[in-house]
């Protein structure tokens, strides 16, 4: 499901989705009873830096005042952007990058052939019965299948007292950090890996 213009939707709209990305279950109720519906599936936002669009531009454009963006950003509640496994920033191309004059992009096809090359390795780890994906690891298979040795631990050590994470926050890198190490075919996750995974929380402007 893909929302574009994030905060503009209707902030209950937003925390009702909070259920069904945590559980992959939407539950129904009402006066006769409740229904529970499967709802398992994969959110896509895109959002502007300010109602204008324009904020942070080196050109300074952006008309909004520094409370307006703020009023803008916090339609996002800290709940909900912790149920969002990647965060990418993307900034306003110049010209050359536009018209392609940079380097040549990947193609498709070749992203397309490592991310199913990814995928095949997590559907072997997890046998026909587990998990679809490392997004769907509940705690015990984190345990079994997130090791991290010596240096790991002191970089999510210190990431977690210095970031302030949640558990969900935690839980949520380490998925992450699996998931960039089986791109990289490696079997275990790496301190490379995991500190790409921190890069991806929500930037701290969000959370406010
Ligand atoms: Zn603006």
């Amino acid at each position: 499901m893909f929302l574009d213009e994030l905060p503009e939707f209707h902030s209950d709209v937003l925390e009702v989705l909070r259920q069904p990305l945590e559980d992959g279950e939407a539950q129904i109720s009402r006066v006769s009873g409740s229904v529970t519906y499967p709802s398992r599936f994969m959110l896509v936002c895109a959002m502007n830096p300010c109602r204008c669009g324009w904020y942070g531009h080196p050109s300074g454009r952006c008309t909004c005042s520094e409370q307006s963006v703020r009023r803008y950003l916090s339609r996002l509640s800290g709940p909900m952007l912790d149920r969002i496994d990647i965060c990418v920033d993307v900034p306003a191309l110049d010209y050359d990058e536009l018209s392609g004059a940079g380097a040549p992009a990947e193609s498709s096809a070749v992203i397309r052939a490592r991310v199913n090359a990814a995928r095949a390795v997590q559907t072997a780890r997890f046998g026909p019965d587990g998990p679809a994906c490392n997004a769907q690891l509940g705690p015990r298979e984190l345990r079994d299948h997130c090791k991290l040795d010596g240096p790991c631990q002191q970089l999510i050590r210190g990431a977690f007292e210095r970031l302030g994470l949640t558990a969900r926050g935690h839980d949520r890198i380490l998925r992450v950090a699996r998931t960039i190490a089986d791109l990289d075919g490696e079997a275990d996750i790496a301190v490379h890996h995991l500190a790409e995974a921190l890069q991806y929380r929500p930037p701290e402007h969000l959370r406010i």
